[in-house]
């Protein structure tokens, strides 16, 4: 999607994932996660597919054992965006991951192993010429390692959070490999903005930013928007991947929606609808999820409607007005509508058409 005009204030080193690049002057770019099964090669080919459309930049998979591993060589060629392996545990499937030819891998510090192993990793990422993400989750700290959850204060987390991943980045540039993304997650927005923030004010690494398991829909995008909000609005983070317990498609708007609220990155349509009242005789929640499902499932159709402004109204009190100050729109009256552009009224048009003919308008747009 769109780059708007506004830059980050933070300057990281650049890291280029396949076509991508994180850090340095890029956009912050948009990632996401599958929720299916590696080993099921079309379920995962065809919600990446799905999620390119939604315009997910940068995909990962988990790759819980050997037949995930080496199902990801055919996951790779069917998809056109970069692809990410997520290693925990076993250090072998990071190797098998890169052979298979993933654009990037992502370890855990607290459970990858001893440093011989991660030495390994390292030699095959640099002899493919792809990065690896550190990824510090406050849930599987090395420090907590078969010990009781400590009485830390969430400072003390966030140092800790810090430390395991700047030793991680040292045994990494101890061996010369420097295509390194660092993300530090918590499952609160407090933890993950100081570690975020700590790690910022000590190295120039490109930050993935996220809150981990953030929960539901709603709650979870509130909580995301807040805590990736109020590191972007600092200028700290790089790429971002909203964690739901929601369709990945779902995570992928909402991260726009969060670069697209602060000014960072064009997607689709600023969409103008009203809560409806009792003077409303058209039924527009059912329109606008109608326009969302069709706009927000098309990437040419969310590029060609990159920052129009489009109203539905219930009624004629106060929908004509606010279709006005739109590109244009509909306002309702009983089961028909206004059709507004740039300020003039057009025709009118009936309720079942109106998805249509707002469709037809960003397709004929110049
Ligand atoms: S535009 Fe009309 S229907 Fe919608 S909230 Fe306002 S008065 Fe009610």
């Amino acid at each position: 999607m769109g780059c708007s005009s506004h830059g980050k204030l933070r300057k990281t080193r650049k890291v280029k994932v396949g076509r991508f690049s994180i850090g340095g002057s890029s956009p912050v770019s948009v990632q996401s996660m599958c929720n299916t099964d590696t080993r099921d090669l079309k379920a995962t080919v065809d919600q990446i597919r799905r999620l390119e459309e939604a315009g997910c930049e940068i995909i990962r998979v988990a790759v819980p054992d050997m037949e995930a591993a080496s199902n990801l060589g055919r996951i790779k060629r069917a998809i056109s965006i970069p692809l990410v392996a997520d290693i925990h545990f076993d250090w072998r499937l990071a190797i098998e991951s890169v052979r298979q030819g993933v654009d990037k891998v992502r370890i855990n510090p607290g459970n990858i192993g001893d440093r011989d192993k991660v030495k390994e990793v390292v030699g095959v990422c640099r002899s493919a010429g792809i990065p690896i993400r550190i990824g510090v989750n406050a849930g599987s700290l090395k420090a907590l390692k078969d010990k009781p959850r400590p009485a830390w204060k969430p400072f003390d987390w966030a140092r800790q959070m810090v430390k395991e991943a700047l030793d991680e980045v040292r045994t990494l540039e101890r061996l010369n490999f420097r295509d390194i993304v660092v993300s530090l997650k918590a499952d609160d927005i407090e933890r993950t903005v100081m570690a975020n923030t700590l790690f910022a004010s000590k190295s120039d690494i490109p930050l993935h930013l996220g809150v981990t398991e953030a929960g539901s829909f709603l709650a979870g995008t509130v909580k995301s928007s807040l805590g990736i909000g109020l590191l972007l609005t600092r200028g700290i983070g790089d790429t971002v991947r909203v964690s739901l317990t929601e369709d990945p498609a779902m995570q992928v708007r909402a991260a726009y929606e969060i670069l697209k609220s602060l000014g960072l990155r064009l997607y689709g349509p600023d969409l103008v609808s009203c809560p409806t009242c009792g003077r409303c005789q058209v039924n527009v929640g059912k329109v606008i999820h109608e326009l969302e499902d069709r706009i927000y499932s098309d990437r040419n159709l969310l590029k060609q409607s990159e920052g129009m402004k489009i109203a539905v109204m219930g009624c004629v009190v106060n929908g004509p007005g606010e279709a006005r100050s739109a590109d244009f729109g509909v306002a309702g009256g009983k089961g028909r509508g206004i059709w507004i552009e740039k300020g003039k009224q057009i025709k009118v048009v009936k309720e079942s058409e109106w998805v249509n003919e707002v469709i037809r308008k960003i397709r004929s747009a110049k």
